[in-house]
């Protein structure tokens, strides 16, 4: 078959062990996932209770328009409607805006290491990739300037970014926006967006009106912890997400997830105490590695990329054998960190003590 040759050299993706797999090949009866920064302390209670008495009319398509979760989001960010676009995950929507502008003779600029849709969206495209180092876990924005010319359709920022938790200063990101050609669409994926803490940040979506080439993307998946319904949604300048429309499958988005999107909204109060209480663990992550003379990137989100000794493969297997799901850096493109997702107070004060057995294993490695 006439495969797009771009697949030759990919792969599909690839994911981490479950929980039960863990349980069962390294004979644990507890195992902690913190691998893929989902919300520790779930949903909101009210969520949960609505999904055992959820009736759905499981014989109908769902809302294509997705009506109602979209009348509350364009209330709660004082935007129009049609400002708004939703895919199954903001991961849909990544796809969505690389179909949509991506392929042959354009090219695509990020981070690297960022998320990694971004080029593999473009890699099936077709369209030339360049991945912009960062700094210290930083974006380089004047480097993304200086990659940006005629043939660019599409810049990619992570913000805060994944796998460093870096975000953006909001004086640095605007001025980036103020040079930034109009004809560039520029993709703010703000996926830990609930997580931030930094009393200096300034909500992005104030700034659409002036900067009509940025889309937004946020998700349900990580602070809002519905990350099975895969809900996720773009905010953008009308003509943007109409375009982007066309592109979208009719009803991407399925009836339940859009219910239970729609309900998470009504408690913002559970969401700012998940901020709080991740915020809390971040400093102790922050403290940790302080204390272990290990470096840890600055994190606005929930998860941490920090130091290991020696290899993290090693650290993220013997981290394993103690029950934590991890992400090893080596395949983020972070070699010598891994990311660990914040959990409870009680994840965190168990994670450190079987992080403790790596640093005292240090040195000792035959
Ligand atoms: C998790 C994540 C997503 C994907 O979120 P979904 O809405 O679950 O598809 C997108 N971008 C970043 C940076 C993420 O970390």
């Amino acid at each position: 078959m006439n495969w797009k040759k771009a697949l030759d050299s990919m792969q599909p993706y690839k994911p981490g062990r479950s929980i039960d797999e863990a349980k069962r090949i390294y004979g644990l009866d507890d195992v902690v996932k913190l691998a893929s920064n989902e919300n520790p302390y779930g949903c909101a209670p009210s969520v949960r209770d609505y999904l055992t008495s959820a009736a759905i009319q499981h014989e109908l398509y769902p809302d294509g328009y997705a009506g109602g979760l979209r009348k509350k989001l364009a209330e709660k960010h004082g935007v129009d409607e049609t400002s708004l676009l939703f895919g199954n995950g903001s991961d849909e929507i990544i796809m969505i805006i690389s179909r949509a502008l991506l392929g042959k003779g354009v090219n695509t600029v990020m981070a690297t290491p960022t998320f990694p849709q971004y080029a593999h969206n473009a890699r099936i495209e077709g369209a030339e990739i360049r991945e912009v180092p960062l700094k210290d876990g930083y974006h380089d924005l004047e480097g993304f300037l200086g990659a940006i010319d005629g043939e660019t359709a599409v810049a990619w920022l992570c913000n805060p970014n994944n796998p460093t938790g870096n975000l953006i200063p909001s004086d640095t990101l605007k001025g980036f926006l103020e040079q930034v050609s109009e004809n560039i669409l520029v993709v703010l994926d703000e996926a830990y967006f609930e997580y931030i803490t930094g009393s200096e940040h300034i909500d992005s979506i104030s700034w659409l009106e002036k900067f009509p080439n940025v889309i937004i993307l946020r998700t349900f998946s990580k602070a809002y912890g519905l990350a099975a319904f895969r809900v996720g949604y773009a905010i953008g300048d009308p003509e943007v997400i109409s375009n982007l429309n066309k592109v979208r499958s009719p009803f991407n988005n399925n009836s339940l997830g859009l219910a239970v999107a729609e309900k998470a909204l009504e408690d913002e109060a559970f969401i700012e105490h998940c901020r709080n209480l991740n915020h809390e663990q971040r400093l102790r992550f922050t403290q940790y590695a302080s204390d272990n003379k290990l470096h840890l990137f600055d994190s606005e989100t929930n998860f941490v990329l920090i130091a290991v000794p020696g290899d993290a493969d090693d650290a993220s297997e013997k981290l394993l054998q103690q029950g934590f799901i991890i992400r090893s850096g080596n395949a983020l493109g972070t070699p010598g960190y891994i990311r660990v997702t914040i959990g409870s107070e009680e994840q965190t004060s168990n994670f450190f003590k079987a992080f403790d057995t790596l640093l005292q294993s240090e040195g000792s490695a035959v």
